[in-house]
């Protein structure tokens, strides 16, 4: 049926169209359905490697500063954000989990926010379960940094392991970090009760996988399909991922960036890094490496699925999210 049919038909008035869509058997889906236990999938093939992007929902700051951008004057912001599209009132990132089908072994990166936000996140389960998943099946779990957003899914409000058979893999430098007496905190723009936080909330977590636990090195691959790569600042283990299959491959650079507006103003940082100078040099050098090559980047924070480019537009570098077309299916 071309447009000049379909109009003939009158199937675009909106109520035949909802007569057809439920004569031909779909189920529409209701308010309450969506706040049930329906959360959102996305199939991505790399090669022949079968991967998904599982939301965990969402975070939500009621203000944009100090937390980003930090000491940036009010109005280059809010030029910024305009520019951008972006709310100046408020901002929202995803959080996107990848988990990764290879032979036998079903693995996940990071366990996303389990009951820590809220409503807004925990949504990693029923994300899986849209895919016939559940938490007993995944078999490894591989850690990118010890922030609560990405290891908060370890255990349930019961102190229970959500993913009972799953072994964790994380890099020896960020373990060491975060295990060590006074993990340094002094290069940080934030104040130091968050610090005291983030430390506390690492380090009892970690000693509660302890024994599940295997380290690596960067550079050393995991499961034949994972390089992990040092990308320091944000913590000073930061892990990074190139995923690779036949050819294809895509980096996952986790928390280089949260917002679009980091990717044109670099500079302007996050109070969530660990070393702030350091996290800005990081985010630079891969920018201009990555824009170079134009790599296809996968993000745990930028706008869902998380997938893009760095670009360049004269001598200014912005964030281009990957043009996909069918909405649950990508294959690179
Ligand atoms: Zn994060």
């Amino acid at each position: 049926m071309n447009r000049r049919e379909i109009l003939k038909s009158g199937v675009l008035a909106t109520g035949s169209l909802l007569l057809s869509t439920e004569r031909m058997g779909f189920k529409r889906i209701t308010h309450d359905a969506v706040n049930g236990e329906t959360y959102i999938a996305l199939k991505l093939l790399i090669g022949e490697l079968e991967t998904y992007i599982l939301s965990d929902g969402i975070i939500s700051l009621a203000s944009i500063q100090p937390t980003f951008a930090p000491g940036t004057e009010e109005s280059r912001l809010t030029n910024e954000l305009s520019k951008l599209h972006l709310s100046p009132k408020q901002m929202e990132m995803g959080i996107h989990v990848m988990l990764i089908r290879k032979e036998d072994k079903l693995i996940l990166l990071d366990t996303g926010s389990g009951h820590h936000f809220g409503e807004n996140g925990g949504k990693l389960i029923p994300s899986l379960q849209t895919i016939g998943l559940s938490p007993e099946h995944i078999t490894d779990i591989v850690i990118t940094h010890a922030h609560i957003d990405h290891i908060g899914g370890i255990l349930n409000a019961e102190d229970e392991f959500i993913f009972p058979h799953a072994t964790y893999h994380l890099a020896k430098k960020e373990y060491n970090f975060w295990m060590s007496e006074k993990p340094d905190f002094s290069n940080a723009k934030g104040n130091q009760s968050a610090a005291d936080f983030n430390i506390s909330f690492a380090k009892n977590m970690l000693a509660k996988i302890n024994d599940r636990i295997q380290l690596f090195d960067y550079g050393q691959e995991l499961f034949s399909c994972l390089i992990p790569e040092l990308a320091e600042g944000h913590t000073p283990g930061h892990t990074i991922f190139t995923i690779h299959s036949r050819g294809k491959f895509l980096k996952h650079i986790v928390d280089t960036f949260h917002t679009p507006f980091l990717v044109s103003k670099p500079d302007w940082g996050t109070q969530w890094d660990t070393d702030f100078d350091q996290a800005v040099a990081t985010r630079k050098n891969i920018m201009k490496e990555e824009s170079e090559n134009s790599t296809l980047l996968m993000s745990c924070h930028l706008p869902w699925p998380g997938l893009g480019f760095i670009d360049k537009r004269g001598k200014d570098f912005y964030w281009r999210i990957y043009p996909y077309f069918n909405p649950i299916n990508i294959t690179i």
